[in-house]
C-alpha cells in the first residue's frame, strides 16, 4: 500500500507558472482512476496511510466515531494528502472526512436524517420539486468523498452502523418518470444535478442527463453540483472523456440560450492547490461557468480570516463564491454547527473585502422545507436559548421556521432547557409568537 510520504502536493502558489505545475505532477497521483482505485474506506487502510503517524487509541477513537456517524467513509489519496497528520485532531481537512468518537458531541433535539424534508418535496423519486420553477435533481447515491455533514446522510453513500439509508431506485428505473414530470411541468425552468455528485457519473452517462435536459424546451438553466473538484481535480484533467461530456453540454447550452453551470464546494483556502488550479484554469478556459457553495462549520472555516482567503482564492480561480451555508441540522454533527449569531459575524467580516458579485451570501437552509434564507433576515432571533424563526413567503406563505443554535453555543441553563421536553416548548412556542408579533408589525 502506498504510504503518505510517497507523494506531496504542492499548495497553491500562483507565481508557478502552470506548464512547470503540469510536468512537475506525478503521473500516478494525477490519474484520477488512481485515485478512485485507492480510495481509503476503513480504518485499516487508513492506518496503512497514515504509517508512523497511526496510533492506536487514535484508531479506536476513529472507529468510535465511524460507528456514530450518519456518513460512511470514502476519501480519496489526493484528500488524504491535504491533511496536516501531526495536527490530525484540529486540521480543518480532516474534520470534513474522519469522525473521531471524542469530538460528536449529543444531538440538539430538533436534529433529524432529512432536516430539509426532502422527501416529502418529492413528487417523483429522485426529484425534489420544492421551489416553484426549480428541480433538484438527484442522479446518483455515490460521491468521491463522504463528507461528515451530508445533508443527504439519510440517502447518500453505504449503510453506516447507526443509519439505514433511503436509497431512491436505480437511476434507470426512474429517469423516464423523472422526465415525464419535468415536461409536463414547464414551471420549472432551473434544474440542479446533484446528488450524490457528478464526478461519480460515467461520462456517457452525464452526457445523457446533460442533453435530455436540454431537449425540454421549459428548462433554462442547469446546474451541475459537485463536490468533486474540492476532492479530485485530478478528474477533469486526466478524464477527458469526463470533461469533453461536460464541455459538450455546456456548449450545446450555449449555443440554445441555456445557461450550464458548475456548482462546486471548497470550504477552505487550504483545499485549492496546484492541481485545483490546473483543473479550473482548463475548466475556465473550455468556457464553463463556476461558482462555489461553502458550509460553514466549527474549527473548519468558522473564522473571517479563513473565509476571507477562501473567497479570495475562489475568486482567482473564476470561481464565483455564491453561498456560505450554515450547516443543515442532521443528526450527528453537532460538534460541527455554528450558530446564527457567528454567521452574521462573519458574514459581516467577508462583505466588503472584494466585489459583491464575488461576496457570498450567507444563508440558512430552512429545518422543515422552507428554502434558503439570507442568515440576516430572521423574523426573530434570541441568542440567549439559542433559537432563530424565519419565513418563507414565496415557498411556504403560512408556516414558520426553525433554526437551532448548537447545544454548546448556549449557557449550561439554556442547554439543559432545550433537553427538557417542556421547557423546549415553551422556547419554540415563545419564539413562534415573538417572530408573529414581528411580522404583524411590519
Ligand atoms: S459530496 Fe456532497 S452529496 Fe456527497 S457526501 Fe459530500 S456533501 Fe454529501
Amino acid at each position: 500500500m502506498t504510504t503518505l510520504t510517497d507523494y506531496t502536493v504542492a499548495s497553491v502558489s500562483s507565481e508557478v507558472p502552470m506548464s512547470s505545475i503540469a510536468r512537475e505532477m506525478r503521473n500516478e497521483f494525477a490519474d484520477a482512476a488512481w485515485q478512485e482505485r485507492h480510495a481509503v474506506t476503513r480504518v485499516d487502510q487508513l492506518c496503512e496511510w497514515m504509517g508512523g503517524n497511526a496510533d492506536g487509541s487514535l484508531m479506536r477513537d476513529i472507529e468510535l466515531g465511524l460507528a456514530r456517524a450518519p456518513m460512511a467513509m470514502r476519501i480519496t489519496p489526493y484528500v488524504l494528502n491535504l491533511i496536516d497528520w501531526s495536527n490530525f485532531l484540529q486540521d480543518p481537512i480532516r474534520k470534513q472526512f474522519i469522525p473521531v468518537g471524542s469530538e460528536i458531541l449529543p444531538s440538539h433535539p430538533l436534529l433529524k436524517m432529512d432536516s430539509l424534508h426532502e422527501r416529502e418535496s418529492s413528487p417523483v423519486d429522485g426529484l425534489v420539486h420544492r421551489y416553484q420553477d426549480k428541480a433538484l435533481l438527484l442522479a446518483t447515491d455515490r460521491c468521491p468523498v463522504y463528507c461528515r455533514f451530508c445533508t443527504r446522510s439519510y440517502s447518500v453513500g453505504l449503510d453506516t452502523s447507526s443509519v439505514s439509508k433511503k436509497r431512491p431506485p436505480p437511476f434507470q428505473s426512474r429517469w423516464d418518470t423523472i422526465l415525464a414530470y419535468l415536461r409536463a411541468t414547464p414551471v420549472i425552468v432551473d434544474v440542479v444535478v446533484s446528488g450524490g455528485d457528478c464526478f461519480r457519473l460515467k461520462p456517457s452517462r452525464l452526457l445523457a442527463v446533460g442533453m435530455t435536459l436540454l431537449s425540454i424546451p421549459s428548462i433554462r438553466r442547469v446546474r451541475f453540483a459537485t463536490k468533486g473538484l474540492a476532492v479530485l481535480p485530478m478528474k477533469v484533467t486526466s478524464d477527458h472523456e469526463w470533461t469533453d461530456a461536460l464541455v459538450k453540454i455546456s456548449d450545446a447550452g450555449r449555443n440554445q440560450g441555456v445557461e450550464i453551470s458548475f456548482h462546486t464546494h471548497f470550504n477552505h483556502p487550504g483545499e485549492i492547490t496546484d492541481y485545483t488550479i490546473a483543473a479550473a484554469e482548463l475548466l475556465f478556459k473550455r468556457g464553463i461557468r463556476m461558482r462555489n457553495q461553502s458550509v460553514l462549520m466549527a474549527g473548519v472555516n468558522d473564522d473571517p480570516e479563513v473565509m476571507k482567503q477562501l473567497v479570495k482564492k475562489l475568486s482567482d480561480l473564476h470561481i464565483q463564491p455564491y453561498y456560505v451555508y450554515t450547516c443543515d441540522p442532521v443528526a450527528g454533527i453537532e460538534h460541527m454547527r455554528c450558530s446564527v449569531k457567528q454567521a452574521c459575524q462573519i458574514e459581516k467580516a467577508v462583505r466588503g473585502i472584494t466585489a459583491g458579485y464575488n461576496t457570498p451570501l450567507f444563508i440558512v437552509d430552512t429545518p422543515g422545507g422552507g428554502g434558503k434564507r439570507d442568515v440576516h433576515s430572521f423574523e426573530h432571533y434570541d441568542s440567549q436559548a439559542g433559537i432563530a424563526v424565519y419565513r418563507a413567503p414565496s415557498v411556504r406563505p403560512d408556516q414558520l421556521f426553525i433554526y437551532p443554535d448548537p447545544l454548546q453555543s448556549l449557557s449550561s441553563d439554556a442547554q439543559a432547557a432545550w433537553l427538557d421536553p417542556q421547557r423546549a416548548n415553551h422556547i419554540l412556542s415563545d419564539a413562534v409568537e415573538a417572530a408573529r408579533e414581528k411580522s404583524m408589525a411590519v
